[in-house]
């Protein structure tokens, strides 16, 4: 069999981090580990071609060349799908779809004409599917009966990917999470009780990767990295001497609850094993929201604190946050300005509320009648509700607006990412907590002298287009250097990361430039900034 497996578009978001990809010069963010999972499952003597149409386009001699076509993706990729479901219709093709969507709405799928929908996790539907194509059936909806375990989850096929595309390679540990935040859709689809990869699968995988020689970031990406403090430490104690032995080859990204904060012993084994930054649900200052989301687990100890806690000991927080829910006031987007500059919270991603299928957000807008379209808005510049909130959609938009305004001004975004970064203890080398190495003393593989040379004039080129960028293009050009000059002088040891946070500002203030060009734009008056949503 040959098995076309595409991995659809994103439309617009902050996940897009284009200025970041040119920087960088890579494609796309992170590659696509769900079709990489399900690649694993598929018999060893099937051919398999992977199209991420995030770095390439299909071609005619793809859709030639295919006897099947496997989809997967998430909401925001809803249109990309179906529209690659009708295409391959068109063209004779059987299709397949799987992935977090279509177990939500699987029924979009059906109407667009798929042959086999293969719904929750893979490891469970994909061997029922592949049982009834031996049994020479040709349609189906395959439901999973329990959650599998991950112990039963495969190494994914990163041998299908081109890795220069990516600035990240996605590694997931454990599935689901054990709070009940309204509006998420992780403990329906992956369930409150978190399963998990054991150490030996985890570094089987990162073994996988670094013999293809990837040498970069991993996103752990897990629904809560730390939904089991067991599990997390488990991992960790076995994934720090591997760093070691291997010569520390990847940094790692991932996303923990705020509880991370105040759990200094789990802060430091992150970082002993190279983890540098971490993404974290905020949603909100406010108390009377969080309550209102079920969201106690930032209301618990202090969230000022928490955040403090996990900067200072070395992790790069970075958070997010949302504005439209039920219970918000008046002024909640000057409280997350307040709030974000008080933490000096440096890569801020603010989003309007979304309801998704499949959450009890969802069950309750339907209840309330207020919902107004599965479509969710990705696009910060392009933003509106798909349900009808509470206060008028009028006044939090212009609130929205203001808040991105200043959020992501770049003078305010780079004070704040200097304080991030003198508040910040420097690295375990610098502290002489680790001695000092030498990469090329510790890599077990052979080193490729002519990659090295190539990443290391890759990285060059990004210092200097980073450079130009904010060092002499912009007006606030002196700040830049003052504040570099002010790393270098305060804390060596952190200036890496601090002109990645600089890089990264360059996305957000695109994003800025973007909204505030839209609002000023010719069909603009004082009235168009109040129907950016739908009322
Ligand atoms: S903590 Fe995060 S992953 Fe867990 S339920 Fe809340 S929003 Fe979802």
């Amino acid at each position: 069999m040959r098995a076309l497996l595409i991995y659809p578009e994103f439309p617009r978001s902050f996940w897009s981090l284009k200025q970041s990809c040119e920087l960088l010069g890579r494609k796309t963010l992170m590659a696509p580990l769900g079709l990489l999972t399900l690649a694993a499952l598929l018999p060893r003597d099937w051919e398999i071609r992977l199209v991420d149409l995030n770095t390439r386009p299909l071609s005619e001699a793809d859709w030639h060349w295919a006897e099947m076509v496997l989809l997967s993706g998430m909401i925001v990729q809803r249109d990309g799908m179906l529209s690659l479901v009708r295409q391959a219709r068109d063209r004779g093709k059987p299709v397949v779809v799987g992935g977090p969507f279509a177990t939500s709405v699987p029924q979009d799928f059906l109407a667009a004409g798929a042959d086999f929908l293969v719904l929750g996790e893979g490891e469970n539907t994909v061997p029922q599917w592949l049982a009834a194509l031996d049994r020479g059936e040709t349609r189906g909806v395959f439901q999973p009966e329990a959650r599998p375990e991950m112990t039963a989850s495969p190494v994914p096929r990163y041998d299908l990917l081109n890795l220069d595309d990516y600035i990240l390679m996605g590694v997931q540990t454990s599935r689901g999470c054990p709070y009940n935040c309204e509006f998420c859709d992780i403990i329906n689809l992956f369930g409150r009780r978190p399963r998990y990869k054991n150490a030996d699968q985890v570094l089987a995988e990162l073994t996988t990767l670094y013999n293809l020689g990837w040498r970069r970031e991993i996103f752990i990406c897990d629904d809560n990295f730390i939904g089991s403090h067991t599990h997390a430490r488990a991992i960790l104690k076995q994934l720090i001497p591997w760093m070691k032995e291997h010569g520390e080859p990847f940094g790692f990204w991932t996303q923990t609850s705020a509880d991370l904060g105040h759990n200094l012993p789990l802060i430091d084994l992150l970082t002993a094993a190279n983890f540098s930054h971490v993404f974290i649900g905020v949603e909100s200052p406010d108390a009377e929201v969080l309550s209102g989301n079920r969201k106690y687990q930032n209301l618990k100890n202090p969230l000022d604190q928490a955040l403090g806690n996990i900067t200072a000991n070395g992790l790069a927080v970075v958070p997010s946050f949302i504005m439209g829910f039920d219970q918000e006031t008046p002024g909640a987007g000057d409280r997350i300005c307040a709030f974000v500059e008080k933490n000096h919270l440096t890569t801020v991603m603010l989003n309007l509320l979304q309801a998704l299928p499949n959450t009890a957000l969802w069950d309750r807008l339907q209840r309330e009648n207020r919902l107004q379209g599965v479509e969710v808005s990705t696009d910060m510049i392009e933003a509106s509700f798909n349900f009808r909130p509470i206060r008028p959609v009028s006044e939090i938009m212009t609130e929205y607006i203001r808040t991105v305004d200043c959020l992501y001004e770049p003078r305010k975004y780079l004070a704040r990412a200097y304080r991030h970064i003198l508040a910040m203890r420097p690295t375990r080398a610098a502290l002489g907590a680790r001695a000092a190495k030498s990469p090329a003393l510790h890599i077990t593989g052979k080193p490729n002298g002519k990659k090295t040379l190539w990443s290391q004039r890759r990285k060059l080129g990004s210092l200097l287009k980073l450079l130009w960028w904010q060092g002499v293009v912009p007006e606030y050009r002196g700040q830049f250097w003052w504040q570099l000059l002010g790393v270098y002088r305060h804390n060596p040891s952190r200036l890496q990361r601090y002109l990645a946070l600089c890089g990264m500002g360059e996305n957000l203030f695109q994003i800025r430039a973007g909204l505030l060009a839209k609002m000023a734009g010719p069909k603009s008056r004082p009235e168009m900034t109040v129907t950016v949503g739908k009322e």
